[in-house]
């Protein structure tokens, strides 16, 4: 064991690893990028998080840079999630859905936290959280330094339900963040610590740069550009828009509050398959009157793949059996709190998709081996995945934009 991790690993109650296993386990997301930490660390409470930005802020002012890197579950397809010097995983333990105010509607969960576990919990009280984004293992903490787009488009995003947030800096204090009022703010401001200097410096910041700021779309998902949303025009201040997107660079996050509300919809599926890359299109701006919840875009190359190692889906077979080529897969999710209205809509949208020669329609059915067969069809990277590690020819699924169908041509 390295004399680094040693020294950590008697300092802080959580674990640290310098095995080569385990750091080549580290040394990938889901980007076709490498990088080796020197240590994983997995932290159990906040006091380890904070020695372990200590540890790396104190060699940085003697000038040795052992930069620290957040990682929840990984699935980073940009290469956010490796780093040289410390992998601090935050997934293994901090990790526990704390408390569910059934009056404020709000839950207190920590930021290692998976939406799976998260959605489950809260579940049991019939609340949810409709701005979570899709994807079940990736963690609360990703998801903001991410910024996820939400999986379903008619709720606004999760930065619009996180009302505060617990961050460990740089240097390994602990703050609170939120919405604060202007008098709130000139009391931060005050402060003579490093959150005091941080409110000073993004204050100036805002102030020096405000029509330049105001250029900013708020909403894109990278590159700090929740700057536009940090101060409102009442003198509001709010550090939280900032960390969406931060991918990890301003500050672990470790805890967070989050709104919820009573589950009041349900939403049905469509599985819609097409021969050629414009009726994809056609039908997509067709349907887009029926403000469908979920449209999930798949090129057609990965069932193909998906199906050569052997996998079976329905509206494949269908397709087979018609001999038709599949060009793109549409996923189509329709909610509502009224079952008829549902109804109405997946009918109408049927009768559209029937309209392109080449298309087949699966709708799953309501029991249990339906659901996962369309579970494993959303997630059937996992299946390409599975099958070769690498994914050569993958498309993400696209939510919320436009793409000319062009685009798509190889
Ligand atoms: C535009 C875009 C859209 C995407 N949409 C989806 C989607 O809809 N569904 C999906 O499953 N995946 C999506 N991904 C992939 C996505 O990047 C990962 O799923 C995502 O990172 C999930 O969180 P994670 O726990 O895997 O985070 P990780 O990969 O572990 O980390 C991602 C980033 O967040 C930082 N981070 C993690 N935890 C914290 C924390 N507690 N505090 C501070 N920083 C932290 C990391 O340092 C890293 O920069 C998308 C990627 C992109 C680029």
């Amino acid at each position: 064991m390295s004399k680094i991790a040693k020294y950590l690993n008697g300092h802080i109650i959580g674990e640290v690893s310098a095995r080569e296993t385990r750091l080549k386990q580290f040394s990938t997301d889901r980007s076709f990028l490498k990088i080796q930490p020197e240590l994983v660390v997995y932290p159990r409470f906040n006091e380890d998080i904070q020695k372990i930005m200590r540890f790396s802020w104190q060699l940085a002012e003697k000038g040795h840079i052992f930069g620290v890197t957040t990682r929840g579950y990984g699935g980073s397809t940009d290469g956010s999630s490796i780093g040289k010097g410390i992998i601090l995983d935050i997934s293994r333990h901090i990790n526990k859905v704390k408390e569910l105010d059934l009056r404020a509607k709000t839950v207190q969960v920590q930021a290692g936290a998976n939406f799976q576990k998260l959605n489950l919990a809260i579940a049991s009280q019939a609340m949810e959280i409709p701005q979570s984004p899709a994807g079940e293992r990736l963690t609360v903490g990703g998801a903001i330094a991410m910024n996820l787009p939400s999986e379903k488009f008619n709720y606004g995003d999760l930065v619009n339900s996180v009302s505060e947030a617990e961050v460990v800096l740089s240097n390994g204090d602990i703050i609170n963040i939120g919405k604060i009022s202007r008098k709130e703010l000139s009391e931060k401001t005050a402060l003579s610590n490093f959150e005091g200097e941080i409110y000073r410096k993004i204050d100036t910041l805002i102030e020096d740069n405000y029509n330049l700021i105001q250029q900013i779309d708020g909403d894109s998902s990278f590159g700090y550009s929740g700057i536009a949303n940090v101060k409102g025009e009442d003198g509001t201040f709010n550090l939280i828009p900032l960390f969406f997107g931060s991918l990890g660079t301003l500050g672990v996050i470790t805890e967070v509050k989050i709104q919820t509300r009573y589950i009041i919809n349900e939403t049905n599926f469509m599985v819609v398959s097409f021969s050629n890359r414009d009726d994809a299109r056609d039908f997509n701006d067709e349907i887009a009157k029926f403000a469908p919840d979920i449209v999930e875009l798949f090129d057609g190359k990965m069932f193909e793949a998906a199906v050569a190692s052997g996998k079976k889906y329905q509206f494949y077979l269908d397709r087979n059996s018609q001999k038709l080529a599949t060009k793109l897969v549409l996923v189509v999710g329709i909610s509502d709190k009224n079952a008829k209205k549902i109804a109405s809509k997946m009918h109408k949208i049927e009768k559209i998709a029937n309209k392109f020669e080449g298309s087949t329609i699966w709708i799953p059915e309501d029991n249990e081996h339906s659901k996962a067969e369309l579970e494993s069809i959303r997630d059937v990277r996992e299946i390409l995945r599975a099958r070769s590690g690498v994914i050569k020819q993958e498309i993400y699924p696209i939510q919320g934009v436009y793409v000319p169908m062009e685009r798509f041509e190889t």
